[in-house]
C-alpha cells in the first residue's frame, strides 16, 4: 500500500490531505492502538515538526507540554539576554580604547 499523501499545513505540521488530520496525532495514536483523547498533546522531542518517526514523538498532558516549552523560552531568553550583555561589553570595550585614543591625542596636543 502507498503511504497517503500529505501536505505541510499553515503552523508547520504534515497533515493529510483526505482527512486534514495531524499526521503526528495519527502516528501516535496507530502506536497506542487507541484514539488520543482530549487534553493530550503530542510533542515532538527534536523541535522538527516534519519529523515524525515515533523516536521523536513524545505524549504528554496540555500542562506538560505547556511546561516543557516555557522552559525552552526561558532558555532561549537567558540566552538573548546573555548575548546581549557580550555585545554591550564589547560596545563598551571599543568605546573605552576609543576613548583613550581620544584622550591619547587630546594630550598630545595640549602638551606640546
Ligand atoms: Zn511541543
Amino acid at each position: 500500500m502507498r503511504a497517503p499523501e500529505t501536505y505541510v499545513d499553515h503552523r508547520g505540521y504534515l497533515r493529510y490531505c483526505d482527512s486534514n488530520r495531524l499526521v503526528h496525532r495519527r502516528i501516535m495514536e496507530q502506536e497506542l492502538g487507541r484514539r488520543l483523547v482530549k487534553g493530550e498533546v503530542v510533542h515532538h522531542r527534536s523541535g522538527n515538526k516534519l519529523d515524525n518517526s515515533i523516536s521523536n514523538l513524545e505524549l504528554m498532558t496540555k500542562q506538560e507540554h505547556w511546561k516543557r516549552h516555557l522552559k525552552e523560552w526561558r532558555r532561549a531568553r537567558v540566552a538573548a539576554r546573555t548575548r546581549r550583555s557580550i555585545g554591550c561589553c564589547v560596545a563598551w570595550a571599543i568605546l573605552l580604547v576609543a576613548g583613550l585614543i581620544t584622550i591619547g591625542t587630546l594630550n598630545c596636543g595640549i602638551w606640546r
